[in-house]
């Protein structure tokens, strides 16, 4: 017979187990194209920004640029230049786009001074035959290509001055506007048809010349039209060195629906590196089919709009606790 201390495990095992099963969400529908997801709360802004881009005709490229655009001038701390500096006092910013039509790409990696790396990054794509420009050569680019550049010497976030008043010490591996985050955003257009992008100002007070994952094709962002697409955000080592959304995309090709790709990349970054407690990030994913999820190593607030809906949605941290 079953003994009442028995009976309280296996109701609390059924309970945690209930938990865990997901819940016939709106992620299994498939009919709710164009869908928009994107990284943070501040994604919700530019997910409408995004979807007033495709609602008056725009491509899902023109999406991805539009409300990225929108996060770039939001005065957010960790995207444009109202970042977090670096340690050196001044603000480099990393972004790219892909287009799936085409599988185009472009990027742009230490660009300082300029209002809106999107669109530079597109520029790259569609008016270079180079994949990505990095550092003053992208600023050129941008400047030829009639960007706006903006001096930053004044700003505020921007000062060394303003950097060494700060109270709180910047812990890398706490991922949230405090110190880091990405704009990254994920178009399924109503034709079927993908786009993505991100953009950053990067770790606060990374060392000059660092380069995140954000600007780096397979890592920061990844867009197969086949298939799905696939953003991050967090701590760029701990992304870059796995390839983490080229990878998010091959799960997906294999079957694995957005929210388990997201997790198993997690499961296979967490079982290789020396430090699996502290890796500090998070993805969003779209498939084909117009499925989405997302999953972080910490828990990860993201945008979701499609026509009728708009909102941020939450995972717990993965696996969960
Ligand atoms: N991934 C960005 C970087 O490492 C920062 C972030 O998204 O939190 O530059």
């Amino acid at each position: 017979m079953t003994s009442r201390r028995t009976f309280l495990q296996q109701s609390a095992a059924v309970a945690a187990a209930i938990t865990l099963i997901p819940r016939p969400s709106r992620a299994m529908s498939t009919d709710k194209r164009p869908l928009i997801v994107s990284t943070w709360p501040f994604g919700k802004a530019a997910n409408e920004q995004a979807m007033k881009a495709l609602q008056a005709g725009g491509s899902p490229l023109d999406g991805v640029e539009a409300g990225i655009r929108q996060t770039e001038d939001s005065g957010n701390l960790s995207v444009g230049l109202s970042g977090k500096p670096n340690a050196a006092g001044f603000g480099q910013l990393d972004a790219c786009i892909m287009n799936g039509p085409g599988h185009q790409a472009g990027s742009v990696a230490g660009l300082e001074g300029i209002r809106h790396p999107i669109s530079v990054a597109r520029r790259v794509m569609e008016r270079t035959p180079h994949v990505m420009l990095v550092g003053q050569s992208a600023r050129d680019f941008a400047l030829s290509e009639g960007q706006e550049s903006i001096d930053t010497s004044n700003h505020p976030a921007l000062s060394a001055k303003w950097w060494a008043q700060q109270e709180r010490q910047v812990r890398p591996t706490d991922v949230n506007a405090d110190n880091h985050d990405t704009i990254a955003l994920l178009v399924l257009g109503a034709d079927g048809t993908l786009a993505g992008g991100c953009s950053t100002s990067g770790l606060a007070g990374k060392m000059p010349g660092r380069v995140g994952d954000s600007p780096i094709l397979g890592s920061g962002l990844y867009v197969d039209n086949q298939v799905g697409a696939a953003g991050a955000t967090g701590i760029g080592e701990n992304v870059m060195r796995y390839c983490a959304t080229f990878l998010i995309v091959e799960f997906m090709r294999q079957g694995a629906t957005p929210t388990e790709a997201c997790q198993q990349v997690i499961d296979r970054i967490r079982s290789l590196d020396p430090k699996p407690n502290e890796l500090g990030i998070c993805f969003v994913a779209v498939d084909k089919q117009g499925r989405y999820g997302a999953a972080g190593t910490t828990e990860f607030p993201y945008a979701v709009t499609y026509p009728g809906y708009s909102e941020v949605e939450k995972v717990a941290a993965y696996p969960g606790n």
